[in-house]
């Protein structure tokens, strides 16, 4: 928790000390991609000590994105479930499997479907 915090608020931070001709849209979009990308990094490492966790740091990255209007790639959207908000580590809390030349993943605690 403490973690996610201090990656939160660091991201505020460094936009807000962000020179003005800086804050530009990308320059905004290349922090937020960069908080994200360690979000989703730290979410895999606690995955297996304390899955609760891994699980906030999605939500984190999720309203991140949100408030930035940051477009998660798909990179990033295949690895949560989107209705409860678990992430996935594939073969351990999630299935995928190929049908009709469409990824579908499944997710193992809520049996929610998404099909890519
Ligand atoms: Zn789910």
């Amino acid at each position: 928790m403490h973690t996610t915090l201090i990656v939160t608020v660091l991201i505020l931070c460094q936009i807000k000390e962000m020179p003005r001709h800086h804050r530009t849209k990308k320059g905004i979009a290349d922090i937020v991609t960069q908080r994200i990308d360690r979000l989703f990094d730290l979410a895999n490492e606690e995955f297996a000590t304390d899955s609760a966790r891994s699980d906030r740091y999605i939500h984190h990255a999720r309203r991140l994105a949100m408030k930035y209007r940051f477009k998660l790639g798909k990179r990033y959207k295949t690895r949560f479930c989107r209705s409860c908000g678990a992430f996935f580590v594939y073969g351990a809390n999630a299935r995928v499997r190929i049908k009709d030349k469409r990824t579908v993943i499944t997710c193992l605690r809520c049996y929610c479907l998404r099909r890519y």
